[in-house]
């Protein structure tokens, strides 16, 4: 379970407890907001005066939009340039036209590599062998930080194939089976392909006695993709939800099917109602809205997702007191596959 870590992340004498959480979160919102308030112009101008006393209070202040990534990004950072280490643009739909930037330090990155280690470690032994299918190997990228926690928790080595034309999906096959790789990183857009032409060649049998399992994410995971690995590979299926926002991490599929546990010693997670923004009481559906702990760069304060989902109530069956977030789905188009813009992310 990340308990353990993240109680020893925030500081925790003994078990994880969900109010000692609570209070540690409370303690940083205040450094958070005094830090954007002193060193972003967008925040001094955007956040009301006066001390932080609970987290009620926290549900009045404004929130961060994407559009605001796409107008503000430099009155946004707060760190002079030389610090920053990598900057992020996407290029997303929006009403200015103008790309998102999100920026981030080295330190920042470090602790989604942490994050990405602890997190797989949950579910693969060390020394395993994983490969990605997302694409990208510069420094920063997905799979530059996927392979150094990997590295670094586990011991085991990442290797990186984008399954992209002229090699397709059977050259692919042959390297997952030629590199004895028992775990696989991909999006659901990316398995599917791969999972159906191993079945039509004749290989499922041979990936399935070989690939253990798979973790999907980085867009939308359909229940039908998730059955149809499960059903051809026989292999164990996790999720993970993330964001480049979000430095990428965000919240872990719980072996105990239906529900993501948040990053909680680095993220503060609401639900709001889409329409009028209002906080929405646990167990009810609305948008994801996030807030970072301990981002250096980039801080975001009630940043708006447009994602949607639930947190779970009640005690997790798995023994982890972290919140749960339900499966989440994309807002616009909440019914139909849409994978993000991955490629440009990584
Ligand atoms: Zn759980």
């Amino acid at each position: 379970m990340l308990d353990q870590w993240i109680a020893s992340r925030i500081g925790a004498s003994g078990p994880l407890t969900r109010e000692a959480l609570s209070a540690w979160q409370l303690a940083r919102l205040r450094a958070v907001t005094a830090y954007v308030r002193a060193r972003s112009s967008f925040y001094r101008r955007r956040l009301p005066e006066g001390e932080l006393r609970s987290l009620d209070d926290f549900a009045a202040f404004p929130f961060t939009t994407p559009d605001d990534l796409r107008r503000f990004h430099r009155e946004l950072l707060c760190v002079s340039p030389d610090q920053v280490d990598r900057i992020v643009t996407l290029r997303t739909s929006g009403s200015s036209g103008e790309p998102k930037r999100l920026c981030f330090t080295r330190a920042d990155q470090d602790r989604t590599a942490q994050y990405f280690g602890r997190g797989m470690a949950e579910f693969i032994r060390p020394g395993e062998r994983v490969m990605s299918l997302f694409p990208g190997e510069s420094p920063g990228s997905l799979n530059d930080l996927l392979g150094r926690g990997l590295s670094e928790e586990l011991g085991s080595p990442l290797l990186v194939r984008f399954p992209a034309p002229p090699d397709g999906c059977d050259a692919v096959l042959e390297d997952i089976l030629r590199e004895r790789v028992t775990a696989l990183v991909g999006s659901a857009s990316l398995l599917l392909p791969l999972v159906r032409r191993s079945a039509e060649t004749g290989r499922a049998g041979a990936l399935a006695r070989q690939v253990d399992s798979v973790l999907l994410a980085a867009e939308y995971v359909p229940e039908e993709v998730r059955q149809e690995l499960i059903r051809v590979w026989r292999c164990r299926v996790n999720e993970h939800y993330g964001m480049t926002e979000t430095a990428l991490g965000g919240a872990v599929g719980c072996p105990v099917p239906g529900g993501y546990h948040i990053w909680a010693g680095d993220l503060y997670y609401e639900i709001v109602d889409p329409d009028t923004g209002l906080p929405l009481p646990e167990g009810e559906e609305g948008e994801i809205v996030v807030t970072t702990l301990m981002r250096e760069a980039m801080p975001l304060i009630r940043y708006r997702t447009g994602d949607i989902s639930r947190f779970v109530p009640g005690p997790c069956p798995c023994g982890s007191v972290l919140p749960r977030l339900e499966r989440v789905r994309s807002r616009p188009q909440p019914k139909k596959f849409v994978p993000r813009a991955v490629p440009d992310v990584l």
